[in-house]
């Protein structure tokens, strides 16, 4: 009856409404895969996968010739036993992780309709709705602000910032947001571009000013665990990982080595599976959770968002992304202001 029957992928690309900047990487638009999952009686799950190359080493047109391998690892399985289905997609953690998302989300998408439950439920139901954040890239002072006060003005209440590409404008930067942004709540994200001396002198110069950092994000290069966690001893705020973190083995690795105060989980990076495991290695530890995104489109932020909502697990939601895009209309959730509410 919920047996997988077939597995589509399609291509979608979407613009930036202006080039997203962060450090060494500009992207002025997104190429995503959709996939739909086919069952028998005539359902169809929806997952897309939006691929990086700078965080996942994924290229976009090999990642077209895992559609028959994993149509082959999971036809026939049904989707009440979705665990079935997620063991065989891990198979394809490494080699390409936002498929591996895209593909089980789209079961449990699939097991949603056939049981008449929407995924946030299915994962717990934790909450109605999430609040995201805005994030502003690497762009002039001026700029930076302008963008920052108009996306306070319209209630995104935690500002994400890029840095780390030069110090000392970077810290020109935020300190002048701050001074436009009176009660705004900040992420700092430097995508890697510090060194841990560099990612100290940042953040102490934060203090000096008074500004209160909510998270300070992957500050330090992706393998550099030592650096993180030299940061994370030396400065007065939460500091955290992205690209360190894509299984939960990196996870592991950081919550034992005591490098970071909270993670970013990702399905792109992680796929349902691991994030799941992460969630629960992160409560056990007393680690905090944000959830982020890399450029997905409706569907994409959609598995996020019931994600988020029906574990209930993440501090701050990071899922701005369809908001970036031009044309990338919600798909089963619904936007008011900075809140996302799952539909069905
Ligand atoms: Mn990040």
């Amino acid at each position: 009856m919920s047996k997988i029957q077939d597995l589509v992928f399609k291509e979608e690309e979407y613009k930036y409404n202006q080039p997203f900047h962060i450090t060494n990487s500009v992207s002025t638009a997104s190429r995503l895969i959709t996939v739909k999952l086919h069952l028998k009686q005539g359902i169809v799950g929806l997952g897309q996968a939006s691929l990086s190359f700078r965080v996942n080493g994924e290229v976009y047109q090999p990642l077209w010739h895992y559609r028959e391998a994993m149509l082959n690892k999971i036809h026939g399985l049904d989707v009440r036993n979705y665990r079935r289905a997620f063991r065989e997609i891990d198979g394809f953690s490494r080699t390409a992780p936002s498929l591996k998302a895209a593909v089980q989300y789209a079961v449990l998408d699939a097991l949603s309709q056939d049981c008449g439950l929407p995924v946030f439920q299915l994962l717990g139901g934790a909450r109605d709705y999430v609040e995201t954040d805005m994030t502003i890239g690497i762009d002039s002072r001026e700029n930076t602000v302008n963008r920052a006060r108009e996306a306070f003005e319209q209630g995104f209440e935690v500002l994400k910032l890029k840095v780390g590409e030069d110090l000392n404008t970077d810290i020109e930067r935020v300190l002048a947001v701050a001074e436009a942004t009176p009660g705004a709540e900040y992420i700092i994200d430097a995508n890697l571009g510090y060194t841990p001396k560099q990612a100290l002198r940042f953040t102490d110069s934060m203090y000096q000013h008074d500004v209160e950092i909510a998270l300070f994000e992957q500050p330090v290069s992706v393998h550099d665990f030592a650096g993180l966690r030299l940061v994370r001893q030396h400065c007065p705020y939460p500091v955290g990982a992205d690209e360190s973190v894509k299984s939960k083995y990196d996870a592991w690795r950081l919550i034992e080595e005591e490098c970071v105060d909270f993670i970013n989980i990702k399905l792109m990076k992680s796929g349902i599976s691991d994030a799941l495991a992460i969630v629960e290695q992160a409560r056990s530890a007393d680690i905090g959770l944000m959830i982020g995104c890399m450029g997905e489109a409706g569907i994409g932020i959609n598995q996020s968002v019931q994600f988020a909502a029906g574990t209930g697990a993440f501090s701050y939601h990071d899922l701005d992304s369809a908001f970036l895009l031009q044309d990338a209309d919600p798909v089963g959730y619904r936007v008011e202001g900075n809140r996302l509410y799952p539909g069905y």
